[in-house]
């Protein structure tokens, strides 16, 4: 077999989408699916927007691209717009996750080396993390299938056990430049951080001068019911990169700061071609033009609990499947006792249903953030009547 077109890299299915509706996708031969994957936390306001299409198809006919060489005032109005419902004070565009981290990376270097301190340059981050496939940000991680055969990888770097507080400050010495984190860890498998270990980590940044870098990607821009999901412990961080959601669809992220984590980056440091051009921005305005309507955010918190009890509610009666739920807001994950791959492709396959498989036999839950009552009632019928009639590999 000559190698695909495509650099066969990822393990794709049958499901061939077309074309989008609202909370649903359809396929080459008219098929439907109830889409509460997003594309992978991404499609906020779901498929079609029709503010986010006119926003983009406006923008488009008027200005798509000119370069980071001139003024740019799309960026600097969506910038300023990020930095008034946020805890930053500057902003870095990208055109993706894995790019934004890179950039909160570079930061929090030129941090300490603009304090004099260049040997300051390693971030502690932790087990089953994920931050992009750069080379920069797979050294970020310590799972070896993002790893293996791409070495030498970054120096810089060293790893913890998630959620352990104890074995994150023991990492701490000379060489420290602070913690790199996901508040909730989505592909590791919808893990939450705890309120200890988020507001530990925040009080030894505060004591050692370490800067707390968090991994927004997933979690961040609304999907959990607040702006940034560091917003339900009580803690700030000081760098955040944000993707995913932010552009509805449209290729974008962003590293936030705050003017003092951002000292470094001056003048010639760090760049990109297309980092926030007029295009990006239109469809970033868009977005966080409905995210910030009022009551928008409340009913993702609204809509979350609704399909948490939903899910818990059918869990006991298929108790040979499923074992918990867990997550904040719209990204919700069903711990099963057997694959959630292949849970996962059934609920595709048989029941017209789009979820996401994760770390630690997890479903991943991830609907538009603009569904409403009907779409939780519909996917809870269709995971009730995918898991009464699976049956588990026997090897599980
Ligand atoms: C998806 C993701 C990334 C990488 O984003 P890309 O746009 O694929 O580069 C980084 N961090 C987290 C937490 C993610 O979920």
């Amino acid at each position: 077999m000559p190698i695909t077109p495509l650099m066969p890299v990822y393990p794709r299915c049958g499901v061939r989408p077309v074309r989008g509706e609202g909370c649903y996708l359809i396929g080459e031969q008219g098929e439907r699916y109830l889409d509460f994957a997003s594309g992978i936390a991404v499609n906020a306001l779901g498929h079609g927007h029709p503010k986010l299409v006119k926003a983009i198809a406006d923008q488009a006919a008027t200005l798509m691209h000119v370069s980071n060489l001139y003024g740019s005032p799309q960026g600097e109005h969506f910038a300023q717009r990020l930095i008034d419902a946020t805890f930053a004070d500057t902003v870095f565009f990208t055109n993706s996750g894995a790019e934004a981290v890179e950039c909160a990376i570079k930061t929090a270097r030129r941090y300490h080396y603009a304090n004099g301190n260049p040997q300051r340059h390693t971030l502690i981050t932790f087990d089953t993390a994920f931050h992009g496939r750069t080379l920069g940000t797979i050294s970020a991680t310590n799972q070896s299938k993002m790893r293996d055969g791409f070495e030498p990888l970054l120096p810089g770097f060293a790893y913890a056990k998630f959620n352990d507080l104890e074995g994150a400050l023991a990492l701490i010495d000379d060489n420290t430049a602070g913690f790199l984190v996901e508040p909730i860890q989505g592909e590791g498998g919808i893990r939450p951080a705890s309120d200890a270990f988020m507001k530990g980590l925040r009080k030894a940044c505060d004591e050692h001068g370490l800067l707390l870098v968090l991994d927004e990607v997933q979690a961040g821009y609304g999907r959990t019911g607040k702006m940034l999901a560091h917003e339900h412990y009580g803690v700030t961080p000081d760098i955040a990169a944000l993707a995913k959601g932010i552009g509805g669809g449209f290729p974008l992220g962003a590293c936030l700061a705050t003017e003092e984590a951002a000292k470094g980056m001056v003048i010639g440091t760090h760049g990109s071609t297309y980092g926030g051009n007029p295009l990006a921005m239109a469809a970033g305005e868009a977005v966080l033009d409905v995210l910030l309507e009022p009551g928008f955010l409340e009913n993702v918190t609204a809509m979350g609990e609704r399909l948490r009890s939903g899910l818990e509610q059918m869990i006991p009666n298929h108790d040979h499947l499923f074992e918990s739920v867990r997550g904040k807001g719209l990204m919700l994950g069903i711990k099963l006792k057997s694959d959630s791959r292949r849970f996962v492709a059934h609920c595709r396959d048989n029941h017209g249903l789009l979820t996401v498989a994760a770390g630690e036999n997890v479903v991943r839950i991830l609907p538009p953030l603009v569904i409403d009552e009907s779409h939780i009632a519909e996917c809870i019928e269709k995971l009730s009547e995918a898991a009464r009639v699976y049956v588990p590999a026997s090897d599980d």
